[in-house]
């Protein structure tokens, strides 16, 4: 039986959604989650998990159906590897990690399946495309408080709680936007601001057998660590997984924009995923002196029909995380999505999101009438975290791409790259969580801590 006196409706049954809706019933709450897709499958490769995702998914309960499903029976230490895009051979930084800095290298398809075989999938809905939103009663208090969820083959949801998990191209984003969009007696298509933007980079996946990477010629062993090749405007991360045997590979072309350069790139048309001749892939380095014999480029040449991935970024970032008053909460990469500039910020803020977001309301004090509170403290413990990663992330992004003779030189990448993770990976989130109980005891919405 549902401990709450209210009902949660995720909409994106990706990563982030179905780690949440576990989360959620487990502790006894009332949740359906929403997938337009026929079927729970992540689109592309690898994902590599940082030490902070790793944490998150510790506390959530779901780590250790994580590892089952990867190829290790515990997080691993990943050293991180800068090397030349021009010269292989050329090691510019080893990124030493610590004890504390384990993550996870896994394939996105066994992340779900490791998630679906400990959930109870009877609240999971395929094909269930949300496409609006309709909020009858604004007002905490009434009993019939809550949004209908209208979903592409004519069906609708009802819940008093709304999770937006639609990732970068979230429907729900519009209505915490414009929280005016979703009111019965507005046209509910009135608002069309996605508040997308083109990141400037775009990116060719693969994944490889090792073998053939060996084959290639490609003499640096990418089966021990990831690896980051450095160019200007150009640049390839690669990481192991399944025990080496597969190398996962996203290599970045991004366009040209100097430091003073202000405003959004407008959102690209679709598709943003496109197939591509490995000629352009293979120009769109060479071009930029990474020469034919260089490992980067021999790697290059093992990807067999490559598609062009166009990043989109949630810009202008949002005001708010949340509609409170119309019970609605975002996370994911429906709030911000992952910068291009590296593979291990991404789907770590998602589970931090859910952490934060699943613990405030399962709270024993938690109910109905103080939900308006508890989403305010989420996106008020949230948002500065999540700039924060988003603003590394960019910095990141800037030292990786501006190597080379007219960029910045072995020393100065140096010292710009050290350190530049801990913020992100050495996070600990009990401080957003105690700032946003401390939030509630103020508003008297949770009764004053005992004192011992
Ligand atoms: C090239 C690339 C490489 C990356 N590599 C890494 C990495 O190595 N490490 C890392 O941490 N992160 C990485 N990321 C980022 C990571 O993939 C995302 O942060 C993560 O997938 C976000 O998870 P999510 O559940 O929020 O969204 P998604 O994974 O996008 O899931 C959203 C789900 O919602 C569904 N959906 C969408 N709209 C609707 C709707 N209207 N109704 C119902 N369902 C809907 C979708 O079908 C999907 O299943 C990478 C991203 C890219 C593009």
């Amino acid at each position: 039986m549902a401990n709450k006196d209210f009902t949660v409706a995720i909409v994106g049954g990706g990563m982030c959604g179905l780690v949440c809706a576990y989360a959620l019933a487990k502790a006894g709450i009332s949740v359906q989650v929403f997938e337009a897709a026929p079927e729970f499958g992540e689109v592309g490769a690898g994902v590599g998990l940082g030490p902070n995702a790793v944490r998150a998914l510790d506390r959530l309960g779901v780590l250790s159906a994580v590892l089952a499903r990867s190829e290790h029976s515990s997080p691993v230490l990943r050293p991180f590897l800068f090397v030349s895009g021009y010269d292989a051979q050329e090691v510019i930084y080893d990124y030493s990690v610590g004890d504390d800095d384990r993550g996870l290298p896994i394939h996105r398809a066994a992340f779900l399946d490791a998630i679906i075989g400990i959930s109870d999938m009877k609240i999971a809905h395929l094909n269930k495309r949300c496409i609006a939103v309709q909020h009858t009663h604004v007002s905490a208090t009434a009993s019939d408080f809550g949004s209908t969820l209208f979903f592409s083959d004519g069906t609708s949801h009802r819940a008093h709680l709304v999770i937006g998990a639609d990732g970068i191209k979230s429907t729900i984003r519009k209505y915490v936007v414009d929280p005016l969009a979703g009111d019965a007696e507005h046209n509910t298509n009135r608002n069309n601001k996605t508040n997308l933007a083109f990141s400037g980079s775009s990116a060719y996946r693969g994944l490889l057998p090792n073998s053939t990477v060996v084959a290639a010629g490609v003499k640096i062993d990418l089966t021990v660590q990831p690896v980051c090749f450095c160019g200007i405007d150009r640049h390839i991360i690669t990481f192991p997984i399944q025990a080496g045997r597969i190398i996962n590979v996203v290599a970045f072309s991004t366009i040209t924009r100097d430091d003073s350069a202000t405003g959004a790139l407008d959102e690209l048309p679709h598709p943003w995923v496109q197939p591509v001749a490995k000629q352009e892939l293979i120009e769109t380095f060479e071009t930029r002196g990474w020469g034919a014999d260089s490992d980067a480029i021999k790697l290059l040449n093992c990807m067999e029909n490559p598609s062009r991935w166009s990043i989109h970024a949630v810009e202008p970032p949002l005001l708010s995380y949340v509609d409170a008053e119309r019970g609605i909460a975002l996370i994911g990469d429906a709030v911000s999505a992952w910068n291009a500039a590296t593979s291990r910020t991404g789907v770590g803020q998602g589970f931090e999101d859910v952490v934060v977001l699943t613990e405030l309301l399962t709270h024993p004090e938690t109910n109905l009438s103080n939900l308006e509170h508890i989403l305010n403290a989420y996106d008020s413990a949230r948002r500065p975290r999540g700039n924060m990663v988003l603003e590394a992330s960019a910095r990141m992004g800037r030292i990786t791409t501006r190597y080379g003779k007219s960029g910045y030189s072995n020393e100065e990448m140096r010292t710009k790259l050290a350190g530049i993770w801990s913020p992100v990976w050495h996070h600990d989130l009990n401080e957003d969580i105690n700032k946003a109980m401390e939030s509630l005891r103020e508003k008297c919405v949770f009764k004053q801590a005992e004192s011992s």
